[in-house]
């Protein structure tokens, strides 16, 4: 494996073409930020050559967002150089401590936050008891299920007014160990993908569906290639809403609110997912756009460890997301329960409200 990320590597001519490309480029200006400088660092790792302190940093300064992946003439996959030169640097024990600490709060307690189980109860909203077997099967994910478990809510709440077939895991449900794949511990992501695709499986469900376009990727995508194809397909809650609008099980009003949608990486660069979300929104009020959208959507910042490490970095690029939306009189529809936990955090009372899409939809229910 360690030779298949050098290969890779060693790809790379240093052609430049995506030396600029990089949200840390976008934030800091520094080209030791950008993409190239990660490759040419990786490939230095690889090679058993010393790096400084700025090149670990500019290695962990990686979401895997895939910006950088249409800029490459050669197609070389950088961010899985990335996730190949933390494995690495992890087998040499140079990586933060804070990766260990993330890490065995996944494998031992099952999220990234070490929270109880207990505590992914809180999304279910009082008098519902989710059912044994059920056609489809919602999964929340950590930070809507245990860190902003009203988004969850409000698409739980949203299921049971269509009269959906569906359950929840509750305090069953465990970590999709996106931030182990990111930093290359994949026998341990394995081992979570075993656990998961069988849970998932026990409850009969066809669907899976994700409010976390991460999970999303992960269970699609992912899992197949560490584990097995499973039973179900899975898919992400704006593509259930946008099938529930269409069909008229769920019957919403235009608002009069401008909202702008913050397009997730791994639904929009890994999953082609763009159209589904627009048209949501676009039901329930008038959609504003980014001037980056889409494939081109800039990063939050948040994942892959950077946030908890480079607080301030990562704080910029939330900044960015909320400044333009507030210039264009907009309101902020995410696609991502971690971009809005982010943002959340760099706000101030005047800033535009961030909602999930499920929020919105449910407060503009018609009936
Ligand atoms: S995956 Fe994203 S964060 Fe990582 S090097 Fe590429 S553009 Fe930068
Ligand atoms: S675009 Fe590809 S070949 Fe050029 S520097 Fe970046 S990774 Fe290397």
């Amino acid at each position: 494996m360690a030779e298949d990320y050098r290969k890779l590597a060693d790809q790379c001519t240093l052609c430049g073409a995506c030396a600029e490309v990089c949200p840390f480029f976008t934030a800091t200006n520094n080209i030791k930020y950008g993409a190239m400088a990660k490759v040419e660092a990786a490939r230095r790792l690889f090679a058993g050559e010393p790096l400084t302190d700025e090149d670990l940093k500019t290695i962990f300064l990686c979401t895997r967002c895939d910006e950088c992946h249409m800029a490459c003439p050669l197609n070389i996959p950088i961010s899985v150089v990335i996730q190949g030169a933390r494995a690495e640097l992890r087998r040499m024990n140079r990586v933060p401590d804070k990766y260990k600490t993330i890490a065995e709060a996944i494998i031992k307690m099952g999220s990234p936050m070490a929270a109880p189980p207990e505590k992914r109860l809180a999304y279910i909203p009082e008098g519902f008891k989710p059912p044994e077997r059920a056609r489809y099967l919602y999964v929340p994910g950590c930070w809507s299920g245990i860190r902003l478990p009203e988004t969850a809510r409000a698409s739980v709440e949203l299921l049971r007014r269509s009269g959906l077939d569906f359950t929840v895991l509750g305090d069953r449900e465990w970590c999709c160990g996106l931030f182990l794949i990111d930093t290359g511990m994949l026998d341990e992501a394995r081992r979570l993908a075993e656990k998961n695709t069988a849970l998932f499986e026990s409850t009969g469900a066809e669907i899976v569906v994700t409010e976390c376009p991460s999970c999303h990727d992960v269970f699609k995508n992912v899992y197949p290639r560490l584990f097995r194809e499973p039973s179900y397909k899975v898919i992400h809650i704006s593509e259930l809403l946008r099938d529930l609008l269409r069909d008229g099980r769920l019957k919403v009003r235009r608002s009069g609110r401008r909202v702008a949608y913050k397009d997730p990486c791994p639904l929009v660069r890994r999953n082609g997912v763009e159209e589904a979300p627009r048209e949501v929104l676009s039901r329930v009020a008038e959609l504003v756009e980014y001037d980056r959208k889409g494939w081109d959507a800039l990063c939050c910042g948040a994942p892959a460890g950077v946030k908890p490490i480079y607080p301030e970095i990562a704080g910029r690029l939330a900044e960015m997301l909320i400044e333009e939306p507030a210039r264009k009189g907009a309101d902020i529809g995410v696609g991502c329960v971690f971009c809005m936990y982010h943002m959340g955090g760099v706000t101030k009372p005047s800033s535009p409200r961030i909602e999930t899409l499920s929020q919105i939809v449910l407060e503009n229910l018609a009936e």
